[in-house]
């Protein structure tokens, strides 16, 4: 599926919809270049998910944890901001496969850096910069 978005705003509408056909262990990987709106996205996920806490980028912690209900199952929302790691170590020291393995909702930026750690199951979510207000976002489930 692929949609155009004109303000941050209508990208978060976009994410909020997509969290209507989430389910426990969804994995949602987003790629695009530094201002392309993958944390807006992610603003939108969280607050589709009810989620109140301000979502920033975890951008030196990598992984921030966000507790959320979801049909009255205490769930965790994982967000995570892979930008700033290099080494293998720096993936590996987050326990990946632990957490994608969780009955919890995760969601990584620059998900391309651990492309061969990714679930095959998962949603995959590329942001385009058209300009300054326009962005192309194209939504793939793998199943
Ligand atoms: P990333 O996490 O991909 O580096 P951010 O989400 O932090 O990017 O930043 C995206 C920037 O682009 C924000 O300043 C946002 O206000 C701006 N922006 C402008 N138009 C859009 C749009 N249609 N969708 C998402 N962000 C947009
Ligand atoms: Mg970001």
């Amino acid at each position: 599926m692929e949609i155009k978005t004109n303000s941050p705003k209508e990208t978060q509408k976009v994410a909020q919809r997509l969290t209507q056909d989430l389910v426990p262990g969804d994995v949602i990987a987003l790629y695009g270049d530094l201002g392309a709106g993958k944390t807006v996205f992610v603003q939108g996920l969280a607050k589709g998910l009810k989620i109140k806490r301000n979502i920033t980028s975890p951008t030196f912690v990598f992984m921030r944890s966000y507790p959320f209900t979801f049909k009255k199952k205490l769930l965790t929302f994982y967000h995570l901001d892979l930008y700033r790691g290099e080494e293998k170590s720096d993936f590996e020291s987050l326990g990946l496969q632990e957490v994608f393995s969780q009955d919890a909702i995760i969601v990584l930026e620059w998900a391309e850096k651990i492309k061969n750690s990714l679930p095959k199951k998962r949603v995959d979510i590329s942001i385009e910069k058209i300009d300054e207000k326009k962005r192309r976002i194209k939504i793939e489930r793998h199943r």
